[in-house]
């Protein structure tokens, strides 16, 4: 039997930072991957297909726009592959790239299904059948998650699909209902509607992504409205099924039935635990179904560690990519400063969003006064240059008006423009900071000086009226 230092369960972003981290400091490691590609849904099934696609969308929003200039239309029966050409390209890509990582690192990648039979010593049942039994010291988990799919909704994959299959599709729909809020409904939802295709999005909510403050899902809202979608908050969903013959039906609480051509259920994701026998390592989950972890990524089982979505929100690539790094160095002891706890999070919705930080909701909470500036994209140049619609940034500081402690972004750019705001919180600045320092002209960037602005405008206020 293979002894290892370092076995890591799924190759997806936790899984690959967490073997070549574990690489670095010279351990013996292997990646077992329970499919033929290397990347984990991030590459396959989330992230990356679903960001190729909204390019597109963005491309086809842009050229309808500008129908004034040249006529367009998309054809009738659109295959959906033809939107997502590149995506292939995309995906070998990155697969090559990231296997060739892990054979420059020296890890040793090992195609498939990982099962504990004790802590320390774990079958691997291969496709082609067979199977093999590894032994390790050390086990990193990051398996990922899959989506949740509540029992009432029938999914199909072909008419009723779920966030791993809509991309599954083969035609471009003529109308899509779309059930959650959530990040990646509001995605899914606003890139579709770009596309042309009819949208209902439906959720029990007043409003979409709830994390963030009303008035910049507002100008979500009202963006995702703009291009003709329709957007049902505060609207339980009792029934879902296909008619059988053309159309998806839902049965709304209130009386309103919607039909469509497909259906994306997008109600959350849960951790991808089924295969692994997490009781023969002495593991077991958590009432959110997840696997919990100390601060050190650490579970009930000092030998094993977890990261990524396993583990549960924040379920980014983003976050999971450092959970893992951090999994292998906890796992050897490697001191390590505190994760830092202002992570942004992107959504790439048509208009993008973006915040870090704490909202202006979390920071009347928390703090009860606070002073926040806001400033729409018309209000600087490059905004009125590029024609940006519904964007704002909004900054949120202390009631003082001096440290900043939040920062969000609705409008095309938000997920790049967002880490300034990062920077200036990691720095513990003050707010002087944007309106000192010189941004390229013109750029959106500049959103963040006029923001500022408002705010020492109401702190000098604050200041006047004392
Ligand atoms: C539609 C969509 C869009 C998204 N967009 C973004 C985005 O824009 N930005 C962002 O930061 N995040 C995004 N995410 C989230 C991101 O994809 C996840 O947070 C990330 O993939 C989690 O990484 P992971 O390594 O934990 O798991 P995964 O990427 O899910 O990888 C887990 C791997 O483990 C393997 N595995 C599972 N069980 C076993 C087993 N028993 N044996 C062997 N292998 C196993 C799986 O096959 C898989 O390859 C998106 C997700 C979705 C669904």
């Amino acid at each position: 039997m293979t002894n290892y230092d370092l076995v890591v369960i799924g190759s997806g972003p936790a899984g690959q930072k967490s073997a070549i981290q574990g690489a670095k400091l010279g351990k013996k490691v292997a990646v077992i991957e329970k499919t033929k590609e290397t990347g984990g849904s991030c590459v396959f099934r989330g992230t990356i297909p679903s960001k190729t696609l909204r390019e597109n969308a963005l491309r086809i929003k842009s050229m309808r726009q500008n129908a004034a200039i040249a006529n367009f239309e998309l054809n009738e029966d659109l295959e959906l592959a033809t939107l997502i050409t590149r995506l292939d390209d995309v995906l070998n890509a990155l697969d090559h790239y990231l296997s060739d990582q892990l054979e420059h690192n020296g890890i040793e990648l090992i195609h498939g299904r990982a099962k504990f039979l004790s802590a320390n010593s774990i079958e691997i049942s291969f496709v082609g059948g067979g199977s093999n039994i590894i032994s390790a010291d050390k086990v990193v988990i990051a398996t990922g998650s899959y989506p949740r799919n509540p029992q009432e909704i029938p999914i199909d994959h072909e008419h009723i699909f779920d966030s791993d299959s809509i991309l599954s599709m083969l035609y471009l729909p003529k109308s899509l209902t779309v059930l959650g809020s959530g990040v990646i409904a509001s995605e899914y939802a606003s890139i579709f509607q770009a596309l042309g295709v009819k949208v209902h999005m439906i959720d029990k909510y007043p409003a979409p992504l709830g994390f963030l403050d009303r008035d910049l899902t507002d100008k979500f809202v009202h963006a995702f409205e703009s291009m003709g979608g329709t957007w049902l908050g505060e609207t339980k969903v009792n029934k879902v099924h296909w008619n059988g013959y053309d159309a998806v039906i839902t049965e709304c609480a209130d009386g309103q039935v919607i039909k469509s051509d497909k259906l994306l259920c997008a109600a959350g994701r849960i951790a991808n635990v089924s295969d692994l026998c997490l009781e023969n390592a002495g593991l077991t989950l958590n009432e959110r179904g997840l696997i919990s972890v100390d601060d050190n990524l650490q579970t009930a089982v000092a030998s094993i560690f977890a990261a990524g979505d396993v583990i549960g929100p924040p379920s980014l690539a983003s976050a999971s990519m450092e959970q893992g790094r951090r999994a292998s160095c906890n796992a050897y002891a490697v001191k390590l400063g505190q994760m830092h706890q202002t992570l942004p999070a992107g959504i790439y919705s048509i208009p993008e969003l973006s915040s870090v930080g704490i909202s202006e909701t979390q920071a009347k909470k928390q703090f009860g006064e606070v002073m926040v500036g806001r400033a729409n994209f018309e209000d600087v140049a490059r905004g009125q240059i590029s024609d940006i619609q519904d964007g704002m940034l909004k900054i949120v500081c202390d009631d003082q008006g001096q440290k900043v402690l939040g920062v969000m972004i609705v409008g095309e750019g938000a997920t790049e423009l967002i880490h300034i705001g990062q920077m200036a919180l990691l720095a513990n600045a003050e707010v002087d900071i944007f309106v000192e320092s010189i941004f390229n002209f013109p750029t959106l960037a500049e959103a963040y000086r006029v923001a500022a602005l408002e705010v020492i405008e109401q702190r000098d206020q604050h200041k006047d009226a004392y």
